[in-house]
């Protein structure tokens, strides 16, 4: 979070001085829940992206999309909503698969017609980073990640994908194909009104490391994985 959150402000600031009027019109509106305050263009090692910032109310109702091809055609694009994960995702932590599930969206995205990695700020299942190196700390004592979470008076997962579902309406996505091996996000999205017409398993190769994790996953949380 941090060194995204530093970018991603920074540039927010430039954006919102620069349309600072523009900005004040629109908190009036119904809109004014979600907004766009950036869309940059952004290359990729998979490819070329359209990325946007998107806040809504809160320090947690902020996500960056990364977009291509058209959203709003006869095809549903390819949308993974990936949860922030520090140590995975940008230290290379092989506790989890956050990582490896990354690349392998961006990889699919970069390749579908039409596409979109939504990322948002849900550290650690939705805890917070602190919190999850905790129980990090309590899963090193011999705890799996459903017991540590429920130790330090968390649910397993604390999750919530409405703000999501909204940006993908603001985006146009309203049917989808998801890549998740997570059946809960995709009665999420669906009761937020996102018809998931596909679900694409996102499954990368699996480390002897994060095996354990993984078959936590599976058996407690009921994720789709083949471990
Ligand atoms: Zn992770």
């Amino acid at each position: 979070m941090l060194i995204f959150a530093a970018k991603f402000d920074l540039l927010y600031w430039a954006i919102a001085m620069a349309a600072g009027t523009q900005s004040r019109k629109h908190s009036k509106t119904k809109s004014a829940r979600l907004r766009a305050v950036a869309r940059a263009e952004l290359p990729t090692r998979y490819g070329r992206f359209t990325i946007y910032g998107f806040q809504g109310r809160g320090p947690q109702e902020e996500a960056v999309a990364l977009v291509r091809g058209n959203l709003r055609g006869k095809g549903a694009p390819l949308v993974r909503v990936h949860s922030q994960c520090l140590t995975g995702d940008v230290l290379t932590s092989l506790r989890c698969d956050c990582r490896a599930q990354l690349e392998l969206s961006l990889q699919k995205i970069g390749r579908a017609p039409s596409g979109i990695l939504l990322y948002l700020p849900q550290e650690g299942r939705g805890i917070g980073l602190m919190n999850k190196l905790r129980a990090y700390e309590l899963q090193d004592g011999g705890m799996d990640t459903v017991e540590a979470n429920e130790s330090l008076g968390f649910a397993a997962d604390a999750r919530d994908y409405d703000f999501s579902a909204k940006i993908l309406k603001q985006l146009g996505a309203t049917r989808i194909r998801l890549l998740s091996n997570n059946p809960e996000k995709v009665r999420q999205l669906e009761r937020a009104g996102i018809r998931v017409v596909e679900r694409v398993p996102c499954q990368p190769r699996i480390s002897k490391i994060s095996r354990a994790y993984m078959q936590t996953k599976k058996a407690k949380m009921g994720h789709l994985l083949d471990v």
